[in-house]
Protein backbone atom coordinates (compact mmCIF):
# COMPACT_ATOMS: atom_id res chain seq x y z
CA UNK A 1 0.00 0.00 0.00
CA UNK A 2 1.29 3.40 -0.78
CA UNK A 3 1.42 6.02 1.49
CA UNK A 4 -1.27 8.87 0.12
CA UNK A 5 1.14 11.52 1.01
CA UNK A 6 3.80 10.15 -1.60
CA UNK A 7 0.67 10.99 -4.19
CA UNK A 8 0.87 14.57 -3.44
CA UNK A 9 4.35 14.59 -3.63
CA UNK A 10 4.68 13.49 -6.89
CA UNK A 11 2.07 15.74 -8.13
CA UNK A 12 4.48 18.23 -7.27
CA UNK A 13 7.51 16.40 -8.26
CA UNK A 14 6.87 15.52 -12.49
CA UNK A 15 3.93 18.34 -12.76
CA UNK A 16 4.93 20.93 -10.33
CA UNK A 17 1.61 21.68 -8.86
CA UNK A 18 1.15 22.19 -5.08
CA UNK A 19 -2.93 20.13 -4.67
CA UNK A 20 -4.82 18.23 -6.40
CA UNK A 21 -8.10 19.86 -8.05
CA UNK A 22 -11.01 18.34 -6.27
CA UNK A 23 -11.99 15.01 -6.86
CA UNK A 24 -8.34 13.91 -8.26
CA UNK A 25 -7.11 13.06 -4.48
CA UNK A 26 -10.29 10.32 -4.04
CA UNK A 27 -9.79 9.19 -7.35
CA UNK A 28 -5.65 8.28 -7.11
CA UNK A 29 -5.89 7.18 -3.29
CA UNK A 30 -9.15 4.74 -4.55
CA UNK A 31 -6.15 3.32 -7.07
CA UNK A 32 -3.46 3.37 -5.16
CA UNK A 33 -5.76 1.57 -2.54
CA UNK A 34 -6.24 -1.03 -4.98
CA UNK A 35 -9.54 0.16 -6.10
CA UNK A 36 -11.47 0.23 -9.27
CA UNK A 37 -12.35 3.51 -10.10
CA UNK A 38 -14.88 5.16 -12.40
CA UNK A 39 -13.91 9.02 -13.17
CA UNK A 40 -16.41 10.87 -14.74
CA UNK A 41 -15.63 14.58 -15.20
CA UNK A 42 -14.96 16.41 -18.70
CA UNK A 43 -12.52 17.45 -20.84
CA UNK A 44 -9.88 19.65 -18.99
CA UNK A 45 -10.74 18.80 -15.81
CA UNK A 46 -7.41 16.58 -15.31
CA UNK A 47 -8.24 12.91 -15.42
CA UNK A 48 -4.88 11.82 -17.20
CA UNK A 49 -3.43 13.10 -13.95
CA UNK A 50 -6.05 10.32 -12.57
CA UNK A 51 -4.01 7.35 -13.18
CA UNK A 52 -0.83 9.07 -14.47
CA UNK A 53 0.42 9.76 -11.15
CA UNK A 54 -0.71 6.25 -9.52
CA UNK A 55 1.39 4.63 -12.28
CA UNK A 56 4.13 6.40 -11.26
CA UNK A 57 3.72 5.18 -7.79
CA UNK A 58 2.19 1.58 -8.38
CA UNK A 59 5.32 -1.27 -9.13
CA UNK A 60 4.35 -2.66 -12.30
CA UNK A 61 3.26 -0.77 -15.59
CA UNK A 62 0.35 1.22 -16.30
CA UNK A 63 -1.78 0.23 -20.02
CA UNK A 64 -3.47 3.01 -21.14
CA UNK A 65 -6.06 2.58 -23.66
CA UNK A 66 -7.04 5.60 -25.46
CA UNK A 67 -8.68 6.42 -28.69
CA UNK A 68 -7.04 8.83 -30.71
CA UNK A 69 -3.34 8.04 -32.03
CA UNK A 70 -2.78 11.86 -32.04
CA UNK A 71 -3.55 12.40 -28.68
CA UNK A 72 -1.37 9.33 -27.58
CA UNK A 73 1.72 11.20 -29.13
CA UNK A 74 1.17 14.54 -26.78
CA UNK A 75 0.48 12.65 -23.23
CA UNK A 76 3.37 10.53 -23.99
CA UNK A 77 5.49 13.21 -24.86
CA UNK A 78 4.60 15.18 -22.21
CA UNK A 79 4.73 12.91 -19.56
CA UNK A 80 8.73 12.25 -21.30
CA UNK A 81 9.33 15.46 -20.92
CA UNK A 82 7.97 15.65 -17.11
CA UNK A 83 10.35 12.49 -15.98
CA UNK A 84 8.07 10.11 -16.23
CA UNK A 85 8.95 7.11 -18.47
CA UNK A 86 6.30 6.74 -20.93
CA UNK A 87 6.05 5.00 -24.52
CA UNK A 88 3.02 4.24 -27.43
CA UNK A 89 2.34 1.77 -29.43
CA UNK A 90 0.37 2.06 -32.49
CA UNK A 91 0.15 1.68 -36.33
CA UNK A 92 2.26 4.37 -36.96
CA UNK A 93 5.32 2.26 -35.71
CA UNK A 94 6.92 -0.30 -37.60
CA UNK A 95 7.39 -3.66 -36.34
CA UNK A 96 10.74 -3.55 -35.05
CA UNK A 97 9.83 -0.09 -33.22
CA UNK A 98 6.73 -2.37 -31.31
CA UNK A 99 9.15 -4.69 -30.47
CA UNK A 100 11.33 -2.35 -28.87
CA UNK A 101 8.84 -0.67 -26.67
CA UNK A 102 7.48 -3.77 -25.49
CA UNK A 103 10.92 -4.79 -24.81
CA UNK A 104 11.26 -1.69 -22.84
CA UNK A 105 8.34 -1.98 -20.74
CA UNK A 106 9.06 -6.28 -19.98
CA UNK A 107 12.26 -4.32 -18.42
CA UNK A 108 10.58 -2.10 -16.17
CA UNK A 109 12.08 0.63 -18.19
CA UNK A 110 8.66 2.32 -19.16
CA UNK A 111 5.75 3.04 -16.19
CA UNK A 112 3.19 3.98 -18.70
CA UNK A 113 2.23 2.27 -22.15
CA UNK A 114 -0.43 4.20 -24.32
CA UNK A 115 -2.35 1.70 -26.73
CA UNK A 116 -5.39 1.72 -29.36
CA UNK A 117 -7.97 -1.05 -27.84
CA UNK A 118 -7.63 -2.62 -31.15
CA UNK A 119 -4.19 -3.23 -30.07
CA UNK A 120 -5.38 -5.60 -27.06
CA UNK A 121 -6.56 -7.88 -29.50
CA UNK A 122 -3.28 -9.02 -31.01
CA UNK A 123 -1.69 -12.13 -30.29
CA UNK A 124 1.68 -9.98 -29.67
CA UNK A 125 0.28 -7.63 -27.47
CA UNK A 126 -1.33 -10.48 -25.37
CA UNK A 127 1.61 -12.67 -25.32
CA UNK A 128 3.20 -9.38 -23.99
CA UNK A 129 0.66 -8.71 -20.99
CA UNK A 130 0.71 -12.46 -19.70
CA UNK A 131 4.47 -11.89 -19.03
CA UNK A 132 4.78 -8.33 -17.69
CA UNK A 133 3.11 -7.55 -14.27
CA UNK A 134 0.47 -5.00 -15.09
CA UNK A 135 -1.19 -3.04 -12.27
CA UNK A 136 -3.49 -0.79 -13.86
CA UNK A 137 -5.59 -0.23 -16.63
CA UNK A 138 -6.94 3.20 -17.49
CA UNK A 139 -9.31 3.59 -20.11
CA UNK A 140 -10.03 7.05 -21.51
CA UNK A 141 -12.97 7.76 -23.18
CA UNK A 142 -14.87 4.71 -21.13
CA UNK A 143 -17.80 5.94 -22.41
CA UNK A 144 -16.87 4.04 -25.88
CA UNK A 145 -18.17 0.71 -24.51
CA UNK A 146 -21.32 1.29 -24.86
CA UNK A 147 -23.67 1.54 -27.76
CA UNK A 148 -25.81 4.04 -26.54
CA UNK A 149 -23.40 7.18 -25.94
CA UNK A 150 -22.71 9.45 -28.60
CA UNK A 151 -19.34 7.42 -29.56
CA UNK A 152 -19.71 3.54 -29.73
CA UNK A 153 -16.30 1.68 -30.88
CA UNK A 154 -16.53 -1.60 -31.16
CA UNK A 155 -13.09 -2.50 -30.08
CA UNK A 156 -13.93 -1.51 -26.43
CA UNK A 157 -15.81 -4.41 -26.24
CA UNK A 158 -12.68 -6.49 -26.01
CA UNK A 159 -11.02 -4.95 -23.43
CA UNK A 160 -13.32 -6.30 -20.42
CA UNK A 161 -12.30 -9.62 -21.77
CA UNK A 162 -8.77 -8.77 -22.37
CA UNK A 163 -8.48 -7.76 -18.79
CA UNK A 164 -10.46 -10.92 -17.57
CA UNK A 165 -7.69 -13.25 -19.76
CA UNK A 166 -4.75 -11.40 -17.49
CA UNK A 167 -3.10 -13.98 -15.03
CA UNK A 168 -3.45 -11.03 -12.06
CA UNK A 169 -6.37 -8.85 -12.52
CA UNK A 170 -4.99 -5.38 -12.39
CA UNK A 171 -6.56 -2.26 -10.52
CA UNK A 172 -9.57 -0.90 -13.58
CA UNK A 173 -9.50 2.69 -13.70
CA UNK A 174 -12.05 3.64 -16.32
CA UNK A 175 -12.73 7.75 -17.25
CA UNK A 176 -15.72 9.47 -19.29
CA UNK A 177 -17.21 13.11 -19.59
CA UNK A 178 -20.70 11.25 -20.24
CA UNK A 179 -23.56 11.83 -18.25
CA UNK A 180 -26.16 9.11 -18.89
CA UNK A 181 -27.36 6.43 -16.16
CA UNK A 182 -27.32 4.12 -19.27
CA UNK A 183 -23.55 4.54 -19.94
CA UNK A 184 -22.27 4.21 -16.99
CA UNK A 185 -23.94 1.49 -16.31
CA UNK A 186 -22.10 -0.33 -19.07
CA UNK A 187 -18.64 1.17 -18.31
CA UNK A 188 -19.11 -1.01 -15.30
CA UNK A 189 -20.51 -4.16 -16.44
CA UNK A 190 -18.81 -4.21 -20.20
CA UNK A 191 -15.73 -3.25 -18.46
CA UNK A 192 -15.73 -5.51 -15.44
CA UNK A 193 -15.51 -2.49 -12.79
CA UNK A 194 -15.73 -4.32 -9.40
CA UNK A 195 -17.30 -2.34 -6.76
CA UNK A 196 -15.79 0.86 -8.19
CA UNK A 197 -15.69 4.26 -6.77
CA UNK A 198 -17.44 6.65 -8.99
CA UNK A 199 -16.24 10.35 -8.66
CA UNK A 200 -18.13 12.92 -10.85
CA UNK A 201 -16.45 16.23 -10.26
CA UNK A 202 -15.31 19.62 -12.26
CA UNK A 203 -18.20 20.44 -14.30
CA UNK A 204 -19.60 23.66 -12.92
CA UNK A 205 -16.61 25.82 -14.37
CA UNK A 206 -17.39 29.13 -12.51
CA UNK A 207 -15.61 32.01 -14.96
CA UNK A 208 -17.73 30.73 -17.85
CA UNK A 209 -20.54 33.15 -18.55
CA UNK A 210 -23.52 31.18 -20.23
CA UNK A 211 -26.20 32.66 -22.65
CA UNK A 212 -28.94 31.59 -24.21
CA UNK A 213 -30.85 33.39 -26.96
CA UNK A 214 -33.48 32.19 -28.88
CA UNK A 215 -33.13 33.80 -32.35
CA UNK A 216 -34.47 33.09 -35.77
CA UNK A 217 -32.87 31.89 -37.99
CA UNK A 218 -32.60 34.61 -40.31
CA UNK A 219 -31.03 37.08 -37.57
CA UNK A 220 -28.00 34.32 -35.98
CA UNK A 221 -25.23 36.04 -39.04
CA UNK A 222 -25.72 39.22 -37.93
CA UNK A 223 -26.26 38.60 -34.12
CA UNK A 224 -22.74 36.91 -34.39
CA UNK A 225 -21.25 39.64 -36.58
CA UNK A 226 -22.14 42.28 -33.82
CA UNK A 227 -20.92 40.10 -31.20
CA UNK A 228 -17.53 39.98 -32.92
CA UNK A 229 -17.30 43.52 -33.90
CA UNK A 230 -17.81 44.50 -30.11
CA UNK A 231 -15.16 41.98 -28.72
CA UNK A 232 -12.11 42.67 -31.58
CA UNK A 233 -9.48 41.92 -29.28
CA UNK A 234 -10.84 38.64 -28.57
CA UNK A 235 -10.58 35.17 -29.98
CA UNK A 236 -13.20 32.81 -30.18
CA UNK A 237 -15.21 29.72 -31.73
CA UNK A 238 -18.43 30.13 -33.50
CA UNK A 239 -19.87 26.10 -34.33
CA UNK A 240 -21.95 25.35 -36.53
CA UNK A 241 -24.16 22.57 -37.34
CA UNK A 242 -22.78 21.43 -41.27
CA UNK A 243 -19.82 21.89 -43.08
CA UNK A 244 -21.60 24.48 -45.07
CA UNK A 245 -22.85 26.55 -43.13
CA UNK A 246 -19.04 27.28 -41.42
CA UNK A 247 -17.67 28.33 -44.85
CA UNK A 248 -20.54 30.44 -45.80
CA UNK A 249 -20.45 31.99 -42.41
CA UNK A 250 -16.66 33.01 -42.07
CA UNK A 251 -17.14 34.72 -45.79
CA UNK A 252 -20.40 36.49 -44.31
CA UNK A 253 -18.29 37.60 -40.83
CA UNK A 254 -15.64 38.75 -43.15
CA UNK A 255 -17.18 40.64 -45.03
CA UNK A 256 -19.52 42.13 -42.39
CA UNK A 257 -17.72 42.73 -39.37
CA UNK A 258 -14.78 45.05 -40.75
CA UNK A 259 -17.91 47.37 -41.61
CA UNK A 260 -19.44 47.33 -38.54
CA UNK A 261 -16.08 48.30 -37.01
CA UNK A 262 -15.59 51.12 -39.17
CA UNK A 263 -19.01 51.92 -38.59
CA UNK A 264 -18.02 52.52 -34.72
CA UNK A 265 -15.27 55.11 -33.41
CA UNK A 266 -12.84 52.47 -32.35
CA UNK A 267 -12.19 51.11 -35.59
CA UNK A 268 -8.84 53.10 -36.73
CA UNK A 269 -7.35 50.95 -34.55
CA UNK A 270 -7.94 47.52 -36.19
CA UNK A 271 -5.24 45.83 -38.31
CA UNK A 272 -6.14 44.77 -41.26
CA UNK A 273 -6.28 41.41 -42.03
CA UNK A 274 -9.23 37.92 -42.27
CA UNK A 275 -11.44 37.87 -39.18
CA UNK A 276 -12.95 34.39 -39.69
CA UNK A 277 -11.46 31.25 -40.59
CA UNK A 278 -13.58 28.23 -41.38
CA UNK A 279 -12.56 24.98 -40.58
CA UNK A 280 -13.95 21.32 -40.97
CA UNK A 281 -13.80 18.08 -41.59
CA UNK A 282 -14.12 18.25 -45.67
CA UNK A 283 -11.60 20.39 -45.89
CA UNK A 284 -7.87 19.47 -47.70
CA UNK A 285 -5.64 18.85 -44.76
CA UNK A 286 -3.33 21.44 -45.49
CA UNK A 287 -5.96 24.22 -45.51
CA UNK A 288 -7.58 23.15 -42.30
CA UNK A 289 -3.81 22.71 -40.60
CA UNK A 290 -3.73 26.29 -41.72
CA UNK A 291 -6.98 27.50 -40.63
CA UNK A 292 -5.91 25.85 -36.94
CA UNK A 293 -2.76 27.46 -36.72
CA UNK A 294 -3.82 30.70 -37.72
CA UNK A 295 -5.98 30.58 -35.33
CA UNK A 296 -4.22 28.90 -32.56
CA UNK A 297 -1.27 31.49 -33.35
CA UNK A 298 -4.14 34.61 -33.15
CA UNK A 299 -3.69 35.59 -36.86
CA UNK A 300 -7.11 35.13 -37.47
CA UNK A 301 -9.38 36.03 -34.05
CA UNK A 302 -11.75 33.49 -35.46
CA UNK A 303 -12.42 29.93 -36.37
CA UNK A 304 -15.96 29.36 -37.77
CA UNK A 305 -16.36 25.28 -37.45
CA UNK A 306 -18.19 22.01 -37.27
CA UNK A 307 -17.42 19.89 -34.73
CA UNK A 308 -14.20 18.60 -35.64
CA UNK A 309 -12.84 21.29 -34.44
CA UNK A 310 -11.54 21.09 -31.20
CA UNK A 311 -9.99 17.72 -30.10
CA UNK A 312 -6.59 18.14 -28.65
CA UNK A 313 -6.26 21.32 -29.94
CA UNK A 314 -4.93 23.31 -26.88
CA UNK A 315 -5.63 27.40 -27.16
CA UNK A 316 -6.00 29.01 -23.97
CA UNK A 317 -7.10 32.27 -24.53
CA UNK A 318 -10.28 31.62 -25.93
CA UNK A 319 -12.73 34.36 -24.90
CA UNK A 320 -15.68 33.05 -26.26
CA UNK A 321 -17.92 29.88 -27.86
CA UNK A 322 -21.05 30.92 -30.06
CA UNK A 323 -23.20 27.93 -30.66
CA UNK A 324 -24.80 28.94 -34.04
CA UNK A 325 -27.10 25.80 -33.87
CA UNK A 326 -28.30 23.76 -30.96
CA UNK A 327 -25.84 20.66 -30.36
CA UNK A 328 -27.46 16.80 -30.02
CA UNK A 329 -26.93 16.97 -26.41
CA UNK A 330 -25.73 18.84 -23.53
CA UNK A 331 -22.25 16.45 -23.29
CA UNK A 332 -21.50 17.71 -26.73
CA UNK A 333 -22.62 21.51 -25.92
CA UNK A 334 -20.28 21.35 -22.89
CA UNK A 335 -17.14 19.90 -24.42
CA UNK A 336 -17.35 22.67 -27.13
CA UNK A 337 -18.71 25.87 -25.27
CA UNK A 338 -16.13 24.39 -22.43
CA UNK A 339 -12.98 25.28 -24.92
CA UNK A 340 -13.75 28.47 -23.70
CA UNK A 341 -11.38 30.52 -20.76
CA UNK A 342 -8.81 27.26 -20.29
CA UNK A 343 -6.72 29.86 -19.04
CA UNK A 344 -9.12 30.21 -15.93
CA UNK A 345 -10.29 34.15 -16.89
CA UNK A 346 -14.25 35.52 -17.63
CA UNK A 347 -15.15 34.13 -20.61
CA UNK A 348 -18.80 33.68 -22.61
CA UNK A 349 -20.82 30.72 -23.90
CA UNK A 350 -23.14 31.59 -26.28
CA UNK A 351 -26.50 29.51 -27.70
CA UNK A 352 -27.94 30.57 -30.37
CA UNK A 353 -31.11 28.69 -31.19
CA UNK A 354 -34.95 28.56 -32.37
CA UNK A 355 -37.63 25.53 -32.22
CA UNK A 356 -36.34 24.97 -36.02
CA UNK A 357 -33.36 23.91 -34.54
CA UNK A 358 -35.40 21.46 -32.51
CA UNK A 359 -36.95 19.91 -35.62
CA UNK A 360 -34.07 19.55 -37.48
CA UNK A 361 -31.81 17.79 -34.56
CA UNK A 362 -35.33 15.31 -33.75
CA UNK A 363 -35.57 15.16 -38.26
CA UNK A 364 -32.31 13.79 -37.92
CA UNK A 365 -32.34 11.34 -35.24
CA UNK A 366 -35.44 10.01 -37.09
CA UNK A 367 -33.83 9.59 -40.40
CA UNK A 368 -29.75 9.23 -40.05
CA UNK A 369 -29.58 6.58 -37.65
CA UNK A 370 -28.08 3.53 -39.05
CA UNK A 371 -26.24 1.37 -37.55
CA UNK A 372 -25.83 -2.14 -39.52
CA UNK A 373 -25.17 -4.85 -36.27
CA UNK A 374 -28.19 -3.38 -34.45
CA UNK A 375 -31.52 -5.38 -34.79
CA UNK A 376 -34.60 -2.71 -35.73
CA UNK A 377 -35.68 -2.83 -31.96
CA UNK A 378 -32.20 -2.15 -30.70
CA UNK A 379 -32.04 0.77 -33.01
CA UNK A 380 -34.91 2.24 -31.54
CA UNK A 381 -33.67 1.71 -28.06
CA UNK A 382 -30.52 3.77 -29.79
CA UNK A 383 -32.74 6.61 -31.24
CA UNK A 384 -35.15 6.80 -27.96
CA UNK A 385 -31.70 7.24 -25.52
CA UNK A 386 -30.34 9.59 -28.25
CA UNK A 387 -34.10 11.23 -28.38
CA UNK A 388 -33.20 11.64 -23.99
CA UNK A 389 -30.10 13.56 -24.88
CA UNK A 390 -31.55 15.84 -27.21
CA UNK A 391 -34.00 16.09 -24.19
CA UNK A 392 -31.48 17.15 -21.86
CA UNK A 393 -29.92 20.09 -24.40
CA UNK A 394 -33.93 21.47 -25.29
CA UNK A 395 -33.86 21.48 -21.45
CA UNK A 396 -30.97 23.68 -21.34
CA UNK A 397 -32.86 25.97 -23.72
CA UNK A 398 -35.94 25.98 -22.15
CA UNK A 399 -35.12 26.18 -18.74
CA UNK A 400 -35.39 28.97 -16.07
CA UNK A 401 -32.96 27.74 -13.93
CA UNK A 402 -29.71 28.67 -13.26
CA UNK A 403 -27.21 27.20 -16.28
CA UNK A 404 -24.55 26.56 -13.75
CA UNK A 405 -26.98 24.70 -11.96
CA UNK A 406 -28.41 22.71 -14.72
CA UNK A 407 -25.09 21.36 -16.07
CA UNK A 408 -23.98 20.24 -12.98
CA UNK A 409 -26.67 18.92 -12.12
CA UNK A 410 -27.50 17.45 -15.33
CA UNK A 411 -24.05 15.30 -15.31
CA UNK A 412 -25.05 13.93 -11.30
CA UNK A 413 -22.27 16.51 -9.81
CA UNK A 414 -23.37 16.96 -6.26
CA UNK A 415 -24.20 20.93 -6.26
CA UNK A 416 -22.70 21.47 -2.97
CA UNK A 417 -25.11 24.18 -0.91
CA UNK A 418 -23.23 27.30 -1.63
CA UNK A 419 -23.77 26.18 -5.15
CA UNK A 420 -27.18 26.34 -5.18
CA UNK A 421 -27.37 30.26 -4.24
CA UNK A 422 -27.47 30.95 -8.18
CA UNK A 423 -24.15 30.82 -9.82
CA UNK A 424 -20.83 31.89 -9.59
CA UNK A 425 -19.49 32.58 -13.04
CA UNK A 426 -22.83 33.96 -14.34
CA UNK A 427 -25.90 33.17 -16.38
CA UNK A 428 -28.66 34.91 -18.73
CA UNK A 429 -30.86 32.89 -16.34
CA UNK A 430 -29.78 34.44 -13.22
CA UNK A 431 -29.47 37.74 -14.90
CA UNK A 432 -33.16 37.66 -15.52
CA UNK A 433 -32.58 38.91 -18.92
CA UNK A 434 -36.12 36.75 -20.33
CA UNK A 435 -39.41 37.15 -19.39
CA UNK A 436 -41.54 34.64 -18.10
CA UNK A 437 -45.08 33.01 -18.33
CA UNK A 438 -46.95 31.39 -15.67
CA UNK A 439 -47.84 28.24 -16.41
CA UNK A 440 -48.83 26.89 -12.94
CA UNK A 441 -51.95 26.04 -14.31
CA UNK A 442 -51.21 24.09 -17.82
CA UNK A 443 -48.50 21.99 -15.13
CA UNK A 444 -51.32 21.23 -12.53
CA UNK A 445 -53.54 19.98 -15.36
CA UNK A 446 -51.03 17.57 -17.12
CA UNK A 447 -49.56 16.42 -13.72
CA UNK A 448 -53.43 15.54 -13.21
CA UNK A 449 -54.09 14.05 -16.50
CA UNK A 450 -50.85 12.16 -16.42
CA UNK A 451 -52.47 10.65 -13.08
CA UNK A 452 -55.90 10.14 -14.92
CA UNK A 453 -55.32 8.41 -17.85
CA UNK A 454 -54.30 5.21 -15.76
CA UNK A 455 -57.38 4.70 -15.24
CA UNK A 456 -60.26 3.11 -17.37
CA UNK A 457 -63.78 5.07 -16.62
CA UNK A 458 -67.40 3.45 -16.24
CA UNK A 459 -70.52 5.07 -17.77
CA UNK A 460 -70.98 6.85 -13.93
CA UNK A 461 -68.10 8.21 -14.59
CA UNK A 462 -66.07 6.30 -11.82
CA UNK A 463 -62.61 5.31 -12.45
CA UNK A 464 -61.43 1.23 -12.09
CA UNK A 465 -59.99 0.65 -8.64
CA UNK A 466 -56.78 -0.08 -9.49
CA UNK A 467 -54.77 1.53 -12.60
CA UNK A 468 -54.74 -0.37 -15.71
CA UNK A 469 -51.98 1.41 -17.99
CA UNK A 470 -48.47 3.01 -16.68
CA UNK A 471 -49.19 6.31 -19.07
CA UNK A 472 -49.80 7.80 -22.39
CA UNK A 473 -47.73 9.36 -24.88
CA UNK A 474 -47.10 12.94 -24.66
CA UNK A 475 -49.53 13.61 -27.66
CA UNK A 476 -52.52 11.65 -26.24
CA UNK A 477 -52.11 13.51 -23.15
CA UNK A 478 -52.14 16.55 -24.74
CA UNK A 479 -54.85 15.41 -27.34
CA UNK A 480 -57.18 14.61 -23.95
CA UNK A 481 -56.60 18.07 -22.01
CA UNK A 482 -57.54 20.14 -25.11
CA UNK A 483 -60.90 17.75 -25.08
CA UNK A 484 -59.90 15.90 -28.95
CA UNK A 485 -62.51 14.04 -30.59
CA UNK A 486 -59.71 11.73 -32.30
CA UNK A 487 -61.97 8.18 -32.77
CA UNK A 488 -59.08 6.47 -30.90
CA UNK A 489 -59.43 8.86 -27.75
CA UNK A 490 -62.92 7.91 -27.53
CA UNK A 491 -63.23 4.72 -28.42
CA UNK A 492 -61.01 3.95 -25.46
CA UNK A 493 -63.65 6.52 -23.65
CA UNK A 494 -60.73 8.82 -22.28
CA UNK A 495 -62.87 11.44 -23.02
CA UNK A 496 -64.59 10.74 -19.44
CA UNK A 497 -61.34 10.85 -17.36
CA UNK A 498 -62.03 14.42 -15.30
CA UNK A 499 -58.89 15.75 -17.18
CA UNK A 500 -60.35 15.85 -20.77
CA UNK A 501 -61.06 18.77 -22.44
CA UNK A 502 -59.12 21.06 -19.16
CA UNK A 503 -56.99 23.12 -21.61
CA UNK A 504 -59.59 23.30 -24.17
CA UNK A 505 -58.20 26.56 -25.05
CA UNK A 506 -54.70 25.86 -24.74
CA UNK A 507 -52.87 25.80 -27.86
CA UNK A 508 -50.94 22.45 -28.69
CA UNK A 509 -47.23 24.00 -28.66
CA UNK A 510 -47.76 25.33 -25.39
CA UNK A 511 -48.66 22.35 -23.55
CA UNK A 512 -46.24 20.68 -25.52
CA UNK A 513 -43.60 22.98 -24.28
CA UNK A 514 -44.87 23.09 -20.49
CA UNK A 515 -44.94 18.83 -20.85
CA UNK A 516 -41.31 18.66 -21.59
CA UNK A 517 -40.05 21.51 -19.52
CA UNK A 518 -41.82 19.19 -16.61
CA UNK A 519 -39.80 16.00 -17.72
CA UNK A 520 -36.38 18.33 -17.62
CA UNK A 521 -36.95 19.34 -14.06
CA UNK A 522 -38.22 16.20 -13.38
CA UNK A 523 -41.96 16.67 -12.67
CA UNK A 524 -42.59 13.88 -15.09
CA UNK A 525 -40.63 10.97 -16.65
CA UNK A 526 -40.95 9.48 -20.18
CA UNK A 527 -39.49 5.58 -20.53
CA UNK A 528 -37.59 4.83 -23.39
CA UNK A 529 -38.32 2.07 -26.53
CA UNK A 530 -40.98 2.49 -29.00
CA UNK A 531 -43.79 4.32 -27.95
CA UNK A 532 -42.43 6.55 -24.82
CA UNK A 533 -44.96 7.08 -21.84
CA UNK A 534 -45.42 10.04 -19.93
CA UNK A 535 -45.19 9.00 -16.13
CA UNK A 536 -44.91 10.63 -12.80
CA UNK A 537 -41.24 12.07 -12.02
CA UNK A 538 -39.18 11.71 -8.79
CA UNK A 539 -40.84 15.54 -8.08
CA UNK A 540 -44.46 14.95 -9.18
CA UNK A 541 -45.68 15.46 -5.79
CA UNK A 542 -44.56 19.06 -5.61
CA UNK A 543 -47.80 20.20 -8.43
CA UNK A 544 -50.47 19.28 -6.15
CA UNK A 545 -48.80 21.61 -3.45
CA UNK A 546 -50.89 24.33 -2.56
CA UNK A 547 -47.91 27.02 -2.82
CA UNK A 548 -46.94 24.88 -6.53
CA UNK A 549 -45.99 27.33 -8.67
CA UNK A 550 -44.47 27.40 -12.08
CA UNK A 551 -42.88 28.81 -14.53
CA UNK A 552 -41.38 28.89 -18.05
CA UNK A 553 -39.57 30.99 -20.53
CA UNK A 554 -41.02 33.80 -22.75
CA UNK A 555 -39.50 33.01 -26.00
CA UNK A 556 -37.99 35.56 -28.55
CA UNK A 557 -35.74 37.79 -26.65
CA UNK A 558 -34.92 41.16 -27.96
CA UNK A 559 -32.05 41.75 -30.51
CA UNK A 560 -28.31 41.66 -29.54
CA UNK A 561 -27.62 42.22 -25.86
CA UNK A 562 -24.14 41.87 -25.90
CA UNK A 563 -22.02 41.93 -22.91
CA UNK A 564 -18.74 40.76 -21.78
CA UNK A 565 -18.24 38.35 -19.00
CA UNK A 566 -17.31 39.86 -16.09
P1 LIG B 1 -8.53 15.66 -19.27
O1 LIG B 1 -7.76 14.39 -19.49
O2 LIG B 1 -9.58 15.53 -18.23
O3 LIG B 1 -9.06 16.26 -20.53
P2 LIG B 1 -5.98 16.74 -18.60
O4 LIG B 1 -5.56 15.62 -17.75
O5 LIG B 1 -5.40 16.85 -19.96
O6 LIG B 1 -7.56 16.77 -18.70
O7 LIG B 1 -5.72 18.09 -17.78
C1 LIG B 1 -6.07 19.35 -18.27
C2 LIG B 1 -5.06 20.38 -17.81
O8 LIG B 1 -5.15 20.59 -16.42
C3 LIG B 1 -3.64 19.96 -18.09
O9 LIG B 1 -2.92 21.09 -18.56
C4 LIG B 1 -3.13 19.52 -16.73
O10 LIG B 1 -1.74 19.64 -16.62
C5 LIG B 1 -3.87 20.47 -15.81
N1 LIG B 1 -4.01 19.92 -14.45
C6 LIG B 1 -4.39 18.67 -14.13
N2 LIG B 1 -4.40 18.51 -12.79
C7 LIG B 1 -4.03 19.68 -12.24
C8 LIG B 1 -3.84 20.15 -10.89
N3 LIG B 1 -4.06 19.36 -9.83
N4 LIG B 1 -3.45 21.43 -10.72
C9 LIG B 1 -3.24 22.23 -11.78
N5 LIG B 1 -3.38 21.86 -13.08
C10 LIG B 1 -3.77 20.59 -13.31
Amino acid sequence: MTDHAEALGALKRYFGYDAFRSGQEGLVNAILDGRDVLGVMPTGAGKSVCYQIPATLLSGVTIVISPLISLMRDQVDALNDSGIPAAYINTTQDSDEQSMVLAQAARGDIKLLYVAPERLETERFRNFATRVPISLIAVDEAHCVSQWGQDFRSSYLGIGEFIAALPTRPIVAAFTATATERVRYDIVTLLGLRSPQVTVTGFDRDNLYFDVIKIETKRKAAWVAQYIAQHADESGIVYCATRKETEALAASLNHTVPILRAASSSASSMANGPIAVAYHGGMPAEVRDKAQRDFVTDRVPVVVATNAFGMGIDKSNVRYVIHHNMPESIEAYYQEAGRAGRDGEASRCTLLWNESDIVTRRRLLDTDYENDRLTPEEQEIVRASKRRLLEGMVGYCRTTDCLHTYVTRYFGETVTAGATARCKGGCTNCDHTFETIDVTDIARNISRCVHDVMYDYGDDGKPTRTPVRQGLGSGKITAILRGSKAQDLLSRRLDRCPSYGKLDGVNEARIRDVLSQMTTDRFLFVTEGRLPLVCFGERAAETVAPDFHYEIKRIERKPARTRTAS
